[in-house]
C-alpha cells in the first residue's frame, strides 16, 4: 500500500529529544523552543515567531489578538480547512466567505472588495498548497479599508511571494507543524507577529494571561496574571523534533520538490491534451511542494480515479468540503456573491502521495497506475 502521507523524519529527532529529556526540561519555552523560534525569525525575516501547540492555536491567537467585537466581520475563502474559520468564530467574528480563483484555489482577490461592509475588520488569506495568494492586491485593499490581514500559512512554510516568506506579509502569520505538513513536530505550529504592537499581548495570551515571558527576561521582578489568556506553548520534546526538521529544511524541501517535478513532467502532457488540469504557480511565487494535485473532469471522474487508485493499493485524497455549505459554515457565516468556482473546483481535485523520502519505486508505481487510468 502506498500511503498518502508519512510523517517527515530525519533521524536526528532522537538525538534532540534525548537532549531535552536529559536537560530535565520538557515543558514549554525550553532550549529547543527558543532555537526553533530563532530559526523561524532569522530564516523568514519574521519580526517575532513563537511556537504554538498547533496551527489552529496559532490562528486562535491571531483572531484573539485582532480583538474582534460581536458583529465584526472577517473575509475568508470557503475553500479552506475548518481551523481557518473556527478560529475566527472563537474570536467572535462573523464569517464572510468569498469565492476562489480556479487556477490556484486561493481566495479571489478581485472578489474581496465587494464583500467589505462597515463591519469588516480583517481578511484571512490561506495560501493553498503553499502557493501564495495575490498579496500585493490584498495588502493594498486592507490598507485602503483599514483592515487587518491574517495569513493562514499552515501549508506554506518555506514558500515565498516576490522574495518574502509567506506568513510575514500580513499583520500576523500562522504555520502548522502537524504531521501532514512539510515540517513536523507531531502536533504544533507557530505564530509570526509582523506588527510589533502585538508582541506583548501575544506573550501574555500564550502564557495563561501572565507576564511570565517578561519575568524570565528580567523586565519585571515578579510575574502575575495581567489579562485574559490561554496555554499555547508546546512541550520542548515536540520542539526538539521540529528542531531536527528545521536543521534539515533544505534537504526536506529539495526532496519534496524532486517528487513534485517528477509528477509535473509526467502529467504535463495530459494537461496539454485537456484531460486534466494542474496547479498554476503565478509569477513571483516560489512554492514548497506541499502538495501535487490533479483536477479531473468532475466529481464522477474523480470518484472513479480515487477508487481505481485504491484498488491498486494507492491512497489518494481530496478536501475540502466548502465551509459555507457545512453545518457550522451555515451557522456562523454567509457567502458573498456567487459560488462560481468554490464548489465546482473542489469536487474535481485530488491529491497524489507526496512526502519526504517517498521511495523511487512507490513514486513510479503511483505514476504508472495514474497513467493507466488516464490512458485507458
Ligand atoms: C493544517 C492546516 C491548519 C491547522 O493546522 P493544525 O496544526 O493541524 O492545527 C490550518 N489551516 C490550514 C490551511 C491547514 O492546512
Amino acid at each position: 500500500m502506498v500511503p498518502f502521507n508519512r510523517a517527515p523524519f530525519t533521524g536526528d529527532e532522537f538525538v534532540y529529544i534525548r537532549e531535552a529529556i536529559e536537560a530535565n526540561k520538557i515543558s514549554g519555552d525550553g532550549r529547543f523552543t527558543k532555537l526553533c523560534n530563532k530559526i523561524l525569525e532569522d530564516r523568514f525575516k519574521a519580526q517575532k515567531a513563537m511556537l504554538t501547540t498547533s496551527g489552529t492555536s496559532a490562528l486562535d491567537m491571531a483572531a484573539l489578538l485582532c480583538g474582534f467585537k460581536e458583529g465584526d466581520e472577517v473575509i475568508l475563502p470557503s475553500y479552506t480547512f475548518s481551523s481557518t474559520a473556527t478560529a475566527m468564530v472563537l474570536g467572535k467574528a462573523k464569517l464572510v466567505f468569498v469565492d476562489i480563483r480556479p487556477d490556484t484555489m486561493n481566495i479571489d482577490e478581485k472578489k474581496i472588495e465587494r464583500a467589505i461592509t462597515p463591519k469588516t475588520k480583517a481578511i484571512v488569506c490561506m495560501h493553498y498548497a503553499g502557493v501564495a495568494c495575490e498579496m500585493d492586491t490584498i495588502m493594498d485593499i486592507a490598507k485602503r479599508h483599514g483592515l487587518k490581514v491574517i495569513e493562514d500559512a499552515a501549508q506554506a512554510v518555506m514558500s515565498t511571494y516576490k522574495g518574502r516568506a509567506l506568513g510575514t506579509i500580513g499583520d500576523i502569520g500562522c504555520y502548522s507543524f502537524h504531521e501532514t505538513k512539510n515540517y513536523s513536530m507531531g502536533e504544533g505550529g507557530a505564530i509570526l507577529i509582523n506588527d510589533p504592537e502585538y508582541n506583548e499581548r501575544a506573550e501574555i495570551l500564550r502564557e495563561k494571561g501572565t507576564n511570565r515571558s517578561k519575568f524570565f527576561r528580567g523586565q519585571v521582578d515578579k510575574y502575575t496574571w495581567v489579562d485574559f489568556g490561554d496555554s499555547y506553548l508546546p512541550s520542548d520534546i515536540n520542539a526538539a523534533y521540529l528542531y531536527a526538521q528545521l536543521m534539515h529544511a533544505d534537504e526536506i524541501n529539495a526532496d519534496r520538490m524532486e517528487t513534485y517535478n517528477k509528477y509535473l513532467e509526467v502529467f504535463k502532457p495530459l494537461e496539454k491534451k485537456g484531460r486534466i488540469e494542474l496547479q498554476h504557480i503565478p509569477d513571483g511565487c516560489v512554492h514548497n511542494a506541499h502538495m501535487f494535485y490533479i483536477k479531473l473532469n468532475d466529481l464522477a471522474d474523480r470518484s472513479k480515479f480515487i477508487e481505481y487508485m485504491r484498488d491498486s493499493g494507492i491512497n489518494t485524497v481530496f478536501h475540502y468540503v466548502p465551509l459555507h455549505s457545512a453545518p457550522a459554515g451555515l451557522k456562523f457565516g454567509r457567502f458573498d456573491g456567487e459560488d462560481e468556482y468554490t464548489t465546482k473546483e473542489s469536487e474535481r481535485l485530488v491529491r497524489l502521495p507526496l512526502y519526504y523520502n517517498i521511495s523511487a519505486e512507490d513514486k513510479q508505481y503511483v505514476i504508472d497506475c495514474a497513467l493507466k487510468y488516464f490512458l485507458a
